[in-house]
């Protein structure tokens, strides 16, 4: 480990840290330090942070605070297990979409299964595509829960619900629409043919329902009590 006095002394000397270059003979490592500083320079030069100061720079550097957001969903334990880790893939745009594998000349055509007149993303398929659209819609009306367009786990984290069981059963809903919409693209892939919403809706309804009627619910709220007992009848 190379320590701050030792590197004043045999490298940077007398220059300016800020302005340092290093010497033809200086090592590997020791050119690499330097091209870090450059990149780190210039970057706090981009962000507007002159002078420097280490918390400021701290606060710039540090990772995104939104992948925090990713653990009240994947702990939650109503949500099935596997679904929590395909929206987690989901977020982390980690599925093997058409987009994708068409960058990589693995496939000929990017364009998306369910609705055959854009190219396949993660954000088409889950959010913007008129099939996902339509299922979201058909889900909605039934769960009496407006339903985000996009970003689902951060919409989840933020919502404030006054009631913690309907917002963990609003998490079983979501997870279940993407997984049931990859589902439907899984099979238009293999079997060339797409299920309509309104069965995605069923299978929504049928997952949902039998998930809370496994958990032990415990509200005293009225109107959370009155609204799980509507998802449980309808
Ligand atoms: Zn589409």
């Amino acid at each position: 480990m190379l320590s701050v006095k030792w590197v004043h002394a045999i490298y940077i000397k007398s220059s300016n840290w800020e302005d340092y270059e290093p010497g033809a003979n200086s090592s590997w490592a020791w050119r690499k330090i330097c091209q870090v500083k450059h990149l780190l320079k210039d970057y706090i030069f981009r962000a507007g942070m002159d002078p420097y100061n280490s918390k400021a720079g701290y606060q710039l550097l540090k990772p995104d605070m939104d992948k925090v957001m990713w653990y009240p969903w994947v702990l939650n334990k109503w949500i099935i297990p596997k679904q929590a880790f395909l929206c987690w893939l989901i977020a982390h745009q980690r599925l093997t979409t058409q987009d994708r594998l068409y960058r990589m000349h693995i496939i000929q055509s990017n364009l998306c299964f369910l609705c055959g007149s854009h190219e396949e993303s993660h954000e088409h398929l889950f959010f913007s595509c008129a099939f996902s659209q339509r299922c979201r819609d058909l889900i909605a009306n039934w769960c009496l829960i407006e339903l985000p367009c996009s970003e689902v786990i951060k919409w989840w984290v933020q919502r404030r619900d006054h009631n913690a069981c309907r917002k963990k059963i609003t998490a079983v809903i979501l997870a279940s629409i993407m997984y049931n919409i990859w589902n439907v693209r899984n099979v238009s892939r293999v079997e060339g043919f797409v299920s309509r919403p309104e069965c995605i809706l069923q299978r929504v309804k049928n997952e949902v329902k039998m998930r809370v009627g496994q958990l032990q619910l415990h509200s005293r709220n009225p109107s959370a009590l009155a609204w799980i007992s509507y998802i449980r009848q309808y």
